[in-house]
């Protein structure tokens, strides 16, 4: 028989429901056992739900409190000493200090672990951190835990873990710290106990994720597998070990993959068909093939006969028993179900599979290997009808989109004239002097605007006294702006509750989702838009209220659009065309946002693209081809308008060294981004790649509820000034101020700009 399996489904609950027990915990409001019992229930609804799917076998362990990276570093005990842990076991509070960090002035307070983005998911795990003598041992046994309460209720369960190599590859060393592969003999004899401990318990098989198979490895990871995979191998012989990898093609993994002395192997097949074909007529005998042909990755129902034709010459080479049908990675990053979304139109719906919707198509797959397609005929022809109706549907294909995107060329990527020869014409329409301030979008968002967005959202609010009210925060922001001495302003984005839904909800070919939450950390869930069809823009978006804002003073308001390649990272991208296309088409109606802003009057538009770098694939192979049509996109999006005007971006983050180059491409005339809190580190390398056009790197670091005094900020930018030329510097926080209160927003914004006005005197008197 094929098992119809998964491996892994959200933990989050249909209805968040874990959010909810969490953040209560941490209010203090439900006791620990109270908190265990909510999440025990969690599982076991998940478990019944995708039993009654049709599931063969559940995946268990992989659910968590918060994340399941730090639950395996919690399983190893490597708990970093700066949390004084000493128990047997790692308590809940232990836990969630690891995760959140422990809050207290002084000396209770004690940092939390890093976070960081899951391959190139927008999930976020807690990295393990190792220490000099660092010690591993079982500190946990929540794997075999949940393993039993999912037998208890008669489930043949498999139990998930994170592989040892993985875990190690995506930990850090502190300074001085050891190397990874290292630690390999250090946390082998838990996972040795914890694989004995789960055989005990009745496992049969056990998915140990390896998801680093699919990256450029280092030379040693070859020998740390095979070295890992033949202890863990020999510990419980009659354990099946089913390797996962996902994410990405395992290509020259592939024959390290292949020789590992295990049971089963997952090959993630939305992302790796080139995998399957080179080993196809060679399975070692021994091997069980777990196909991942449904994506869990987006909301998109599977073409079962596409998958189908995958599925059965695998099945016909290895017969029945060696073949798993399997979702390509954990359902993590899918919404829980479908059918809480009860605006959805029956077509749009036909169209679509959550989780829960995708474990059902796992098994209708399953089930046509076993009894041939006959046995499940009424949906495989049903799906094949909603399939061709999605195909053709005019609703989502429009021709004059197709035709515009196809007659992109050279000249809708370039500005008439190069930076250099734009500069002085921007400089001279927008009155700059040096060092000029401005800051990166949103005003803090107070609970009053909130709380008004939402009522408007509900319809208890109608739309005049809505705009009324948001332009009554733009007076506000703008006249704050222009009393601190700001010399660029913007509106504050009181209108935006979130960069990019605000634009998919009036852009056609996006569609919003009332429940489509997925993990982002912890107890934090995003709810992406869904781009489900070509994508243009009806009508202007952001115009009258910039133009609103424009109005109120003579000094340049600088218009705040998301980017294309951020509005397309940022949520469920159709599968049936190239992302690429996507990206194309939706910078296509940024494009026309921006003319149109321009036409409004506004002399300087910014176009922000927070997500540009996370975008890169796995492999460093396949990331030129995803630079050249980002370029692309964020060109076509912003190079319509007159050389005098000035466009902006912003980026959130530090990393740019290695695509210093890719960002110069993107000819903004201004770019912002985060350095304050790496003090500046990054410009080292734009002074030696002599970036050629303007930079602000941040020197408020606004993820701090910190008030930067004068004295540092203008360090900051002297310090900035050393590696980038003065006439092309900017002074400006690190990101939106959406997050910070205006008790905090107002000084650090009035010392921003006495600091810049220091360093200006400073600056030009040194030139002198
Ligand atoms: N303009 C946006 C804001 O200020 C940018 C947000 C971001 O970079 N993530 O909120
Ligand atoms: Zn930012």
């Amino acid at each position: 028989m094929t098992l119809a399996t998964n491996l892994g489904f959200p933990r989050i609950g249909a209805r968040r429901e874990l959010k909810e027990a969490v953040e209560a915990y941490w209010r203090g409001g439900l006791e620990p056992a109270e908190l265990e019992i909510r999440a025990a229930e969690i599982r076991k609804r998940n478990w019944l739900l995708q039993r009654d799917e049709g599931l063969d076998q559940v995946s268990c362990g992989d659910f968590s409190l918060y994340d399941h990276v730090l639950d395996t570093a919690v399983m190893l005990g490597a708990v970093p000493s700066r949390y004084g842990w000493k128990a047997e076991t790692v308590d809940l509070d232990t836990y969630f200090a690891m995760a959140r960090g422990r809050a207290g002035n002084g000396r209770g307070a004690v940092p939390a672990m890093e976070m960081t983005k899951w391959f190139d998911t927008n999930y976020h795990f807690i990295v393990p951190e190792f220490e000099p003598d660092q010690r591993f041992r079982l500190a946990s046994t929540k794997v075999v835990d949940e393993f039993a309460e999912a037998r208890a209720l008669g489930l043949d369960a498999r139990p998930v873990l994170l592989g040892p190599v993985s875990f190690l590859l995506l930990g850090k060393s502190v300074e001085n710290g050891p190397r990874p592969f290292s630690l390999l003999d250090g946390v082998l004899p838990v996972y040795e106990e914890v694989l004995r401990r789960l055989r005990a318990a009745g496992a049969r098989w056990v998915q140990v994720d390896e998801p680093c198979l699919g990256l450029d490895l280092p030379d040693e990871a070859g020998a740390a597998y095979g070295r890992a995979y033949r202890r863990l191998s020999e510990t419980a012989p009659d354990l099946n070990l089913l390797v996962a990898s996902y994410f990405s093609e395992l290509r020259e993994n592939l024959e390290t993959a292949l020789a590992l002395p295990v049971a089963g192997l997952h090959l993630d097949l939305t992302r790796g068909r080139e995998d399957l074909r080179r080993i196809r007529g060679r399975v070692p005998d021994h091997l069980t093939l777990s196909m991942g042909v449904v994506d869990g990755r987006n909301v998109w129902r599977t073409d079962l006969a596409a998958a189908l034709e995958i599925l059965e010459p695998v099945m016909d080479e290895l017969g029945g028993g060696r073949v798993m049908v399997a979702p390509s990675c954990s359902l993590l990053h899918t919404p829980v179900d479908l059918d809480l979304e009860k605006d959805l139109d029956s077509e749009l719906r036909s169209w679509m599979a959550f989780a829960r919707q995708k474990v059902g198509e796992v098994a209708t797959l399953a089930r046509a290997l076993d009894g041939g397609r006959e046995a499940v005929g009424d949906v495989l022809a049903e799906n094949a009808r909603a399939m061709e109706a999605r195909a053709a549907s005019e609703r989502i294909h429009d021709p004059r989109v197709k035709e515009r995107a196809g007659a992109v060329d050279e000249d809708l990527l370039r500005r008439a004239r190069p930076y250099t020869e734009r500069a002085p014409l921007q400089h001279a329409a927008l009155g700059l002097p040096p060092l000029p301030t401005t800051t990166v979008g949103s005003f803090p968002q107070t609970s009053e605007i909130r709380r008004t967005r939402a009522a408007h959202r509900r319809g208890e609010l109608g739309d005049e006294p809505y705009e009324a009210f948001l332009r009554g925060q733009v007076d506000e922001v703008v006249r704050f702006q222009e009393e601190t001495g700001f010399d660029v302003l913007v509106h504050g984005e009181p209108e935006r509750s979130d960069m990019v839904e605000y634009f998919a909800e009036q852009l056609h070919g996006f569609l919003a989702t009332t429940n489509g939450w997925v993990q982002s950390y912890g107890s934090r869930c995003v709810k992406p838009p869904v781009i489900l069809g070509d994508v243009r823009r009806p009508q202007p978006m952001s115009v009258e209220l910039t133009s609103y804002a424009q109005s109120l003073t003579d000094r340049p308001v600088k218009g705040m659009l998301t980017g294309p390649v951020t509005m397309v990272q940022w949520s469920f991208v159709r599968d049936d065309q190239p992302r690429s296309e996507t990206a194309r088409q939706v910078a296509l109606a940024i494009r026309d946002e921006v003319c149109d802003l321009e036409a409004a009057g506004l002399r300087a538009v910014q176009v922000d693209e927070p997500a540009f770098r996370e975008g890169m694939p796995l492999r460093r192979a396949d990331r030129d081809v995803y630079l050249r049509w980002a370029v692309e996109a964020f060109r076509i999006a912003s190079s319509g308008v007159r050389d005098d005007t000035q466009i902006h971006t912003h980026m959130c983050y530090s990393e740019f060294n290695e695509i210093l180059d890719t960002i110069a491409e993107l000819d903004a005339d201004v770019i912002s981004l985060e350095a304050s809190r790496s003090r500046m580190e990054l410009l080292g390398a734009f002074a030696q790649f002599e970036y050629p056009s303007e930079v602000g790197p941040g020197v408020y670091d606004i993820h701090s509820p910190r008030i930067p005094p004068v004295d540092e900020m203008e360090d900051l930018i002297l310090r900035a000034a050393r590696a980038v030329p003065l006439e092309r510097l900017w002074v400006n926080p690190d990101c939106g101020l959406k997050t910070r209160k205006w008790e905090e927003v107002r000084p650090a914004l009035r010392n921003l700009v006495k600091a810049a006005r220091r360093a200006r005197k400073r600056l030009e008197a040194e030139k002198m």
